[in-house]
């Protein structure tokens, strides 16, 4: 499949003046589907730099959770009661049958991977999508379980936090194969499937999340399985540039790498 994203997508992304601000688009078209409520409304790209707010115990948590750009990493946190909107299930590949939340994503990022997966179909290869969508709730036990397993220093390194978890924010899908069992592992990077999502998920959308060489930028080992939903032009861009997602939002807005 050579299209891009498709059309609706592409009219959902950012459009770029000319070394200008981003201009959002508006809510009108037909085929993006309708933004998801929240307390406030979504920031200008202008006032990106006003998107955290500082709780009680001192951490900053993003105004902005369902924002397609939405940054959360180590230290920009998720509400703990934050929960799409929009969740479907991907029309694609699991390892699995049962129907679980792990299966969600929020609608424009669904829509993105079923066309990934087709492109990837379309290349002769068969991707597996594993974990989407993940609660809070979800992933502090997880994050529990492994400190238990690990230790905490070593679990910080792999394993996000409660709230610092792109999983929970409904654009992030990991992705495996038969080659590697259907385990998270480097070394899926290394297979035919990973080798084709390190070259093509951009086309569709997405980025590598987590790449190798930018762990002191993302906090994060590197992750070939891991991709996010930006979106196909900012995607592009940063696939072009080589730039994590904290450095772009350096690069455009002056804050995301600490
Ligand atoms: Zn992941």
């Amino acid at each position: 499949m050579a299209s891009l994203a498709g059309a609706g997508l592409l009219t959902a992304s950012v459009i770029w003046l000319s070394g200008g601000a981003p201009v959002w688009p508006k809510q009108s078209n037909l085929q993006t589907p309708p933004p998801v409520a929240s307390d406030k409304p979504d920031p200008s790209p202008l006032t990106f730099k006003n998107t955290t707010r500082v709780d009680e115990e001192g951490r900053q948590i993003v105004t902005n959770p369902a924002d397609v750009l939405v940054l959360v990493n180590k230290t920009r946190n998720l509400p703990p009661d934050f929960v799409p909107e929009d969740l479907v299930a991907p029309q694609v590949r699991f390892p699995f049958t049962a129907h679980e939340p792990r299966r969600f994503m929020r609608a424009e990022a669904a829509l993105a991977l079923e066309k990934l997966f087709a492109g990837a179909e379309a290349d002769g290869l068969r991707p597996y999508a594993l974990s989407g969508f993940r609660a809070f709730e979800r992933q502090y036990a997880i994050f529990a379980a492994q400190v238990q397993r690990v230790g905490e220093a070593e679990a910080n390194r792999t394993v996000a936090r409660a709230g610092q978890s792109e999983h929970q924010t409904g654009l992030a899908m990991d992705i495996t194969s038969r080659e590697v069992g259907f385990t998270l592992t480097v070394d899926f990077g290394a297979t035919p499937e990973g080798k084709w999502l390190a070259a093509n998920a951009h086309r569709f959308g997405f980025i590598i999340r987590y790449p190798e060489g930018k762990e002191h930028i993302t906090g994060y080992s590197y992750e070939p399985w891991h991709i996010r939903y930006v979106g196909a032009e900012i995607a592009q861009y940063l696939f072009t540039h080589s730039l994590t997602l904290e450095e772009y939002f350096q690069q455009k807005y002056g804050f995301g790498v600490d």
